[in-house]
């Protein structure tokens, strides 16, 4: 018998999921599905972030050592870099407009308000979330930068916080790989072939169980979600921010895809569908990460080398999603508290999301620790932030989407100007998801 499509299969998990966490806060099952449902969620993301870092080091060896010229290497490396900060300024700009034509601050009741600031959990959130922002504010200016090397690669592979040591070591060895006589090099690029294939037969395998996954982690967020009340009265900024994402989603990427590359809108979609709906299961573009390189190079046509080296970097530095949304979020909070923020407060903001996205981790709820930088930076009141706090994370699942779609969208981008990118139905793929064309 004929299975569904992967992206039906998840589909179906996310909507038992919320079906069967809303049966539970009903029936007041919230603990059974804490205890039995939601460890198997966790299990779930645990084996994906497993594999990011094993596959970031396999795919990107791979990837840079079948370049075999490091002129290439630059090239690619400054078209990545610049067509991520292009993308991410647009889409703050995109979030600045749908926040002032919508103003979803200016609804807000001063009772509302109050009720919603003397929340007092939504309190304890924000106080350590800013504790956060400040902890990395401490730090010089080029300490990001230092970052970036490390100096000890096992202690650097012990944390997926720490892709990027991790690309750059890589990339360093990768280079070394280039360098040396072709035969020497030979048994090493064959060893991380294999390494490659082992992983991404790995990732087949965690996928089969994604639809079961994402059924615990949407069970688990339905019973431990805040009250509906909530929703209602933030429901104008929701909507904002959905609509900033739409737009991104829907509109931007597909329409750069086909402008540049002539892939149609439903080709796009259908390749990379079953990414974007874990990144929404999972709130994190890290743990998206392996299957959006597979879904990128083998439905979309995008050749390794360009997956291997763009995606990683894509999913820790570039983050349209987050960038648009602390644009809304950031005005949104200013327009409750009465504030007109003027054109040159704007501009900056443009400024310090693209930065505070760049700066914001791959995981949940990263995007609202750096948010506290941006409104530090427009003079906006941190203590806003316990407005915004209680529906973060939908908005979060929400904007991981748009994250994770901005970098294959970009990866496919830059893949066509170095001229990378294939026909997927022409290539003879191994097929690791074995269970599309069983
Ligand atoms: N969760 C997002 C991601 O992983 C980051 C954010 O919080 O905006 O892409």
């Amino acid at each position: 018998m004929k299975k569904l499509p992967l992206h039906w299969q998840i589909l179906l998990g996310m909507a038992a999921g919320i079906l069967f966490g809303l049966l539970s806060s009903y029936m007041g099952w919230n603990e059974f599905v804490k205890d039995w449902i939601k460890p198997f969620g966790t299990i779930f993301i645990n084996l994906l972030k497993l594999i990011a870092i094993p596959l970031i080091v396999a795919s990107l060896i791979k990837g840079i050592a079948d370049l075999e010229d490091i002129s290439k290497l630059s090239q690619m490396g400054g078209r990545t870099i610049g067509i991520y900060v292009l993308t991410t300024v647009f889409a703050v700009c995109v979030g600045l407009v749908m926040v002032n034509v919508v103003s979803p601050g200016t609804g807000i009741t001063e009772e509302t308000r109050q009720e919603l600031l003397s929340n007092e959990s939504a309190q304890a959130g924000a106080t350590a979330k800013i504790e956060q922002a400040n902890a990395q504010q401490d730090q010089s200016p080029l300490q990001p930068l230092v970052d970036l090397f490390p100096d000890n690669i096992f202690e650097a592979a012990t944390s997926n916080g720490n892709m990027l040591q991790i690309i750059v070591f890589v990339v360093f060895f990768g280079i070394g790989l280039i360098l040396i006589p072709k035969e020497t090099a030979k048994p090493v690029k064959d060893f991380f072939n294999g390494f490659n294939e082992v992983i991404l037969k790995l990732i087949d395998l965690i996928m089969i169980t994604a639809p079961y996954g994402v059924f615990a982690l949407l069970a688990a967020l339905i019973v431990e979600s805040p009250s509906a009340d909530l929703f209602s009265a933030l429901l104008w900024y929701g909507l904002t921010v959905i609509l900033g994402l739409g737009v991104l989603i829907f509109l931007l990427y597909p329409t750069l895809v086909f402008f540049f590359t002539g892939r149609t809108p439903r080709f796009f979609f259908n390749g990379i569908s079953p990414a974007q709906l874990l990144a929404f299961s999972t709130s994190s573009s890290a743990a998206t990460l392996p299957v959006t390189m597979e879904r990128v190079e083998e439905h979309l046509g995008v050749e390794s080398e360009v997956t291997s080296f763009v995606l990683p970097i894509g999913a820790t530095i570039n983050m349209d999603g987050t960038s648009c949304y602390q644009a809304i979020a950031a005005l949104f909070i200013a327009q409750v508290y009465g504030m007109d923020l003027d054109l040159g407060t704007q501009l900056g903001i443009i400024v310090t999301a693209t930065l505070a996205s760049i700066g914001s981790a791959a995981v949940p709820g990263a995007g609202i620790v750096m948010l506290v930088i941006v409104l530090g930076q427009a003079g906006i009141p941190l203590e806003g932030l316990v407005l915004i706090i209680a529906v973060d994370r939908p908005l979060d699942m929400c904007r991981t989407v748009a994250n994770v779609t901005g970098d294959a969208t970009v990866s496919m981008l830059v893949a066509k100007s170095v001229g990378k990118l294939g026909d997927p139905s022409e290539r003879k793929w191994d097929d690791h998801y074995q269970q599309e064309t069983a």
